[in-house]
């Protein structure tokens, strides 16, 4: 293994969450979610549709996907996709999605350990 893959995530971090996981809290992971627009394919995959992000608004010839999906569709489209990459977050009680700055605001809400936090005010289990 090289120096350059072993450095993806600093030592620091991994020992820290192993702590924190030994003391029964979870640190949740940092997703991300890519707006993928494909330039050189006739028309989107019928396999990237399948993958399709749910939850999200759609726009022609745009697509959101996870990291794998993304990577392999714009693999498929010869590195000449525009995309956009954002923070992604599901709420762990109503499973919302959330994107960007409100999915961060989330994840470091989640640091404190507690799973029951509502994404907000209309969170689908808050009555
Ligand atoms: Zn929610």
């Amino acid at each position: 293994m090289t120096q350059a893959v072993s450095n993806r995530k600093p030592r620091w971090r991994t020992a820290r969450r192993k702590e924190l996981h030994a003391q029964g809290i979870v640190i949740p992971k940092k997703q991300h979610v890519f707006l993928v627009e494909p330039t050189t394919l006739p028309e989107m995959p019928e396999w990237a549709e399948k993958r399709r992000v749910k939850g999200f608004g759609s726009t022609p010839g745009h697509i959101w996907l996870m990291r794998g999906p993304a990577r392999l569709l714009i693999a498929a489209d010869h590195y000449r996709s525009k995309r956009v990459k954002v923070e992604f977050k599901r709420c762990v009680l109503c499973r919302r999605p959330m994107i960007a700055a409100q999915a961060e605001a989330y994840r470091k809400q989640l640091e404190s350990g507690d799973r029951s936090i509502p994404c907000g005010p209309d969170c689908a289990l808050v009555s």
